[in-house]
């Protein structure tokens, strides 16, 4: 029996209290939004001595950080061959590069903390849903060993039945450098790690606006909140696709793409094992794409269904439907199986699709991680909190422009968005 808009990671997982009462008149950074790079900043701003405010809307990784996959993955959203010829190869390498590191930063900072979220180095499995996009899979693991240090495998379709337990596909590569985790707890054990070094996490105070201040002769920032105005030298700004108007300057550089995902009832060890031999974090090669993974209690969870309007109960309910009825197609083993959570998250988009660990309007911003941002999020805001306190970590994404979305697209007036999804879905009817 589904529950609609039920998150099975948040029904999971049990967060720490956090600070109590209103946020002090005056700190060093705010942090404006709780999920992994707001948790990650403070996190490392505390631990060397600075005194952090997070403001959360909500509660702590209410927004994407509780919502996703919980697919630690090495890559950007967009290829390498692309990256490349936008930036050229030095400047592609470093950015490839850093994904890597933030796959390693965000296992060692479980690692050092003890973070209990069932991070597992399972690899991922990308598969192609046709021939011809099998096909390209060998030029690109050329490319990836060549220029990216990136050591992938191709897994012909004759070897498919040891990597996932489907008759869909034509074919797959494997990364082993990929993880799981469930995504949850690990936003809680953040959120505990960052309080442990000093940071103060205050849930349910939105930031309604931020304006230029000063006190005492220096310059800073005075945050506004229902329960308090605060001043602060400095402000991140880690709001991601939830980004609203009280940030306007961040809010017209963000496309929000909704996605949707459902989880199974528990499965029995030999069907799971069935479905997914060795455990990989999967996806297809399509635009509109299809993740799934198992949860660490074996249930199948299935996201997919990209969409431009918000998850209300209704518009999870549909997607629900449509998700079982696209489980069912890829796993026919499951046709009988319960589904027992569907919820709806947001995604943010920038519009060259890339990452962005930036100032904006003075302020530290992080945002575009567009599917790819449990390590990455995690690592831009220990980018972001080595930039402020004067001892820079390389940050490859600094230097690129971080423009506005035009007018229709972005997170304020959206209603281009449905024609560049009618483009892309008309790229996977096609096959490209
Ligand atoms: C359905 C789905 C599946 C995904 N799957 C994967 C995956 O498998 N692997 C992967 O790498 N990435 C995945 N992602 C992306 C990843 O989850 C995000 O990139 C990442 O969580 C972003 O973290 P964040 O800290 O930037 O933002 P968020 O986690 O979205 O946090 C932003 C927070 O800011 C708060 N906020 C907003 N405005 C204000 C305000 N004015 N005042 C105070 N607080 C405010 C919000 O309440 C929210 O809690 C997925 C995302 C979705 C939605």
């Amino acid at each position: 029996m589904i529950t609609v808009g039920r998150n099975y990671w948040l029904d999971s997982a049990s967060f720490p209290a956090t600070t109590p009462g209103p946020p002090p008149a005056r700190a060093d950074v705010i942090v404006v939004g709780a999920g992994f790079a707001g948790l990650s900043a403070a996190y490392e701003l505390a631990s060397h001595g600075a005194r952090v405010v997070v403001l959360e809307a909500r509660t702590t990784a209410w927004g994407a950080s509780s919502r996703n996959g919980g697919m630690v993955l090495p890559g950007l959203k967009i290829a390498t061959g692309v990256l490349r010829s936008r930036y050229g190869l030095p400047a592609a390498q470093r950015m490839y590069a850093a994904t890597l590191a933030s796959v390693e930063h965000t296992a060692a900072l479980i690692r050092t903390h003890d973070i209990a979220c069932d991070f597992a180095r399972s690899g991922h499995l990308e598969v192609a849903c046709t021939a011809s996009q099998f096909g390209r899979y060998a030029r690109l693991v050329d490319d990836l060993a060549r220029d990216f240090d990136s050591r992938l495998r191709i897994i012909p379709p004759n070897e498919l039945a040891a990597e996932i337990g489907s008759r869909s596909y034509a074919g797959g590569i494997v990364d082993d450098r990929s993880a799981g985790l469930h995504p949850a707890r690990y936003a809680a054990g953040l959120a505990r790690t960052a309080m442990a070094a000093g940071a103060a996490i205050h849930e349910h105070t939105p930031v309604t606006r931020i304006g230029p201040s000063s006190r005492d002769g220096a310059a800073g920032y005075e945050v506004v909140t229902p329960q308090a105005r605060i001043f602060a030298r400095e402000v991140v700004i880690a709001t991601g696709a939830y980004t609203n108007g009280a940030i306007p300057a961040l809010r017209r550089r963000i496309i929000p793409i909704g996605s949707f995902i459902i989880a199974t009832e528990e499965l029995p060890e030999g069907l799971a094992r069935e479905l997914s031999p060795r455990n990989r974090m999967i996806f297809d090669s399509r635009h509109f794409l299809h993740y799934y993974r198992l949860t660490p209690d074996r249930r199948m969870l299935f996201g997919g269904r990209a969409a431009f309007f918000p998850a209300t109960d209704r518009t999870i309910a549909r997607s629900a439907a449509i998700l079982r009825r696209d489980l069912v197609s890829v796993f026919p083993q499951l046709s009988a199986t319960t589904v027992a959570y569907a919820w709806g998250g947001t995604l943010d988009f920038c519009f060259d699709t890339m990452p962005h660990v930036a100032r904006v309007g003075g302020m530290f911003a992080a945002a575009g991680f567009a599917g790819h941002g449990v390590a990455m999020a995690t690592y831009a805001g220990a980018l972001i909190a080595s930039q402020l306190r004067g001892m820079p970590m390389d940050n490859p994404f600094a230097g690129i422009p971080f423009r506005g979305a035009p007018p229709g697209l972005h997170a304020a007036v959206k209603w281009g968005l449905p024609l560049i999804a009618g483009w892309y879905k008309l790229q996977d009817w096609a096959g490209r």
